[in-house]
């Protein structure tokens, strides 16, 4: 895994590179900290989705490239209905194609406080982050399994 750092935009290598940039991204956030990971892989394998979101309602699907399933991650579909998507664009280059990850930050009793929903982009490189939001609620957990 490779981060670059130096330029205007955070530029990774893999999509665990997603994880770096989402951590450095709440490190600056009072009270919410990333220290749970994980990268959204579709049942064919693939790793590059089409990324569409509503980042103020919290609510995002991804559309594998290679097989064309959705998936609305973690608790999206609770709010999709009412969600106003818009796709995920690479800041630098315009690609819709991108690698995606959930960074998730935990209450101190382990369940899930924040989401954060990252992505890189398959052409470029540029990592950024798509969408974020609170979760209000226990159990959560199962929302690891959910990216
Ligand atoms: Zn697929
Ligand atoms: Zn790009």
């Amino acid at each position: 895994m490779s981060v670059d750092a130096s330029g205007t935009w955070w530029r990774g290598t893999e999509a665990r590179d997603i994880r770096a940039y989402l951590e450095a991204f709440t490190s600056s956030r009072r009270n919410v900290r990333v220290t749970d990971y994980r990268t959204a892989i579709c049942p064919c394998g693939s790793k590059a989705f089409l990324v569409e979101g509503d980042p103020k309602e919290g609510a995002v699907r991804r559309t594998c490239l290679n097989c064309g399933t959705e998936h609305l991650i973690l608790d999206s579909d609770e709010r999709w209905e009412d969600a106003a998507p818009v796709r995920c664009r690479c800041v630098d280059c315009a690609c819709e194609v991108h690698e995606l990850g959930a960074g998730f930050a935990l209450r101190p009793d382990k369940e899930i406080a924040w989401v954060f929903v990252g992505v890189r982009c398959v052409n470029c490189g540029v990592l950024g982050s798509f969408a974020d939001w609170e979760i209000g609620y226990a159990p959560s957990r199962h929302l690891l399994d959910l990216a």
